[in-house]
């Protein structure tokens, strides 16, 4: 199995310094899980960030940044802890930590004879979520108003941009018009993050889309 389409060094240095939102955080770190390649490109990243500091010399805390880092202790945090046992089916870890198992026990929500999803979590305007689409699958064509990463676990799809197979990360834009079919053989399960809802083209879709969060 081999990866075409990895995370640009921006998204994986967003990632590496801490400044990637949840949902994109969870997304990078699950394709890492398939990709030794950016597992180091992450590791030196950090390296190079550690020796920076090291090199800096030390500023003057302020009184107002050192009261705002203590309120900010007392907010609640939601962290997701992975499940301790090993997964059976080869659920990334990150992943694990959000469903609260493995893949195969995911319980799905029906969207259609074909196509069924799973709600992770939203944070603003953000949102994360599993889709699962029978082999043959077409979403629909649509364009985007914000991000749409959609990471393969399982199966693969295509679209104008190309084909995506397991490990394989997508991001589109609002420049991208695409309408991705899930390959033939098995179903295609993904890993999407958007940050703002999908413009779908098809009057159903267009109301359906914002019934089931898209
Ligand atoms: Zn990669």
């Amino acid at each position: 199995m081999s990866i075409r389409h990895h995370p640009d060094e921006s998204l994986l240095l967003a990632y590496a310094s801490g400044t990637a939102d949840e949902a994109t955080g969870l997304i990078i770190a699950t394709h890492m899980a398939f990709c030794p390649q950016c597992r180091q490109t992450v590791t030196l990243m950090e390296k190079i960030g550690g020796r920076l500091l090291e090199t800096l010399p030390a500023a003057p805390l302020s009184r107002q940044a050192l009261d705002a880092t203590l309120a900010r202790l007392d907010e609640p945090v939601a962290v997701a802890v992975p499940p301790r046992a090993p997964s059976k089916d080869g659920t990334p870890q990150p992943l694990r930590a959000y469903l609260g198992g493995d893949l195969s026990g995911v319980r799905w929500r029906r969207m259609g004879p074909s196509l069924a999803y799973k709600p992770l979590f939203r944070r603003g305007g953000i949102s994360a979520k599993l889709l699962r689409g029978a082999p043959g699958t077409e979403v629909g064509a649509h364009t985007h108003r914000g991000m749409e990463y959609t990471l393969v676990l399982a199966g693969g799809f295509c679209d104008v941009t190309g084909r995506y197979g397991p490990g394989d990360l997508q991001v589109a834009d609002s420049h991208v018009r695409h309408s991705p079919i899930a390959d033939p053989g098995e179903d295609c399960i993904n890993l999407a993050v958007t940050t703002a809802p999908l413009k779908f083209e098809n009057l159903i879709q267009k109301i359906a889309g914002p019934l089931f969060g898209f």
